[in-house]
């Protein structure tokens, strides 16, 4: 499991991220991207790749 965090001062709210993993993103009051779940199941790295302004990164959660 990982967790996404999004840039917001990069984020140009294009909705890619939301498009491809509604369950973890949606778009905020100013129309920027924003985190809603704590960790994902989505394919992070098919999001992070497919933001254009690289405004995502993911903090790997790892189980001890
Ligand atoms: Fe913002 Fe990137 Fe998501 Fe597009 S893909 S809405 S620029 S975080």
């Amino acid at each position: 499991m990982a967790k996404p965090s999004v840039d917001k001062e990069l984020c140009i709210g294009c909705g890619s991220c939301i498009s491809v993993c509604p369950e973890c993103f949606e778009l905020d009051d100013e129309g920027k991207s924003s985190v809603i779940a704590e960790t994902c199941d989505c394919d992070l790295e098919e999001i992070v790749l497919g933001c254009p302004v690289q405004a995502i990164t993911v903090e790997d959660k790892e189980e001890k």
